[in-house]
């Protein structure tokens, strides 16, 4: 872990200008939390709440979140949260692979400062991202068949990631709480 580094590259984030999100938002969302956490979310991109405030899970998907960190064991300021991209798209539209290319760079700084023990990506976009980065893009499959389950990268044994499904899919159906639930439970037996 490495506060000094973690503050440059959060710094460097706030007024980036790379793509034309960082014109269009409210607020560049850097991350926040820990910077000591052994354990690092990576979501997709700020919404709504997100790009109003700059903080990184305050909308509905941060409510569902913070329900599942209590039964994970873990609180909000144990952990530390980021996003692929740190400015919100238009109306929540996905990200493009050009912003993705663009932006991902200061993930991966933040990943190497802070060292994480366990990297839970939430939703489709960070799954591929991080398992790829990883050395995992061999077992990348649809959400569905790999939430929930530990993937150990092969040239970094320490490390665990960890697929799992967004928490604002709670928002639009409540039925994927008690999916979410059990593998945040998975959480609290994971040693770190
Ligand atoms: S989305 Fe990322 S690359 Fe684009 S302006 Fe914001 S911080 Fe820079």
């Amino acid at each position: 872990m490495d506060t000094t580094i973690l503050e440059k590259i959060n710094s460097e984030i706030r007024v980036c200008r790379k793509c034309p999100l960082g014109d269009s938002c409210t607020n560049h969302v850097v991350g926040e939390g820990n910077s000591k956490a052994d354990l690092l979310f990576v979501g997709e991109a700020p919404g709504k709440n997100e790009d109003l405030t700059g903080k990184p899970f305050c909308g509905k998907a941060g409510r569902v979140l913070d329900q599942l960190l209590k039964i994970s064991g873990y609180k909000r300021e144990d952990i530390y949260i980021a996003n692929i991209l740190k400015c919100r798209p238009p109306k929540n539209r996905n990200p493009k692979l050009e912003e993705i290319k663009l932006c991902t760079p200061y993930l991966v700084g933040q990943l190497e400062a802070i060292q994480p023990k366990i990297i839970c990506c939430l939703g489709n976009f960070s799954v591929s991202f991080i398992m790829e980065k990883f050395g995992l893009s061999n077992k990348i499959q649809p959400i569905g068949k790999i939430h929930g389950k530990i993937f150990i990268p092969p040239k970094m044994r320490l490390l665990k990631i960890m697929p799992l499904y967004h928490p604002a899919s709670v928002t639009y159906n409540p039925n994927m709480f008690s999916i979410l639930k059990k593998d945040f439970q998975m959480l609290k037996n994971i040693p770190v």
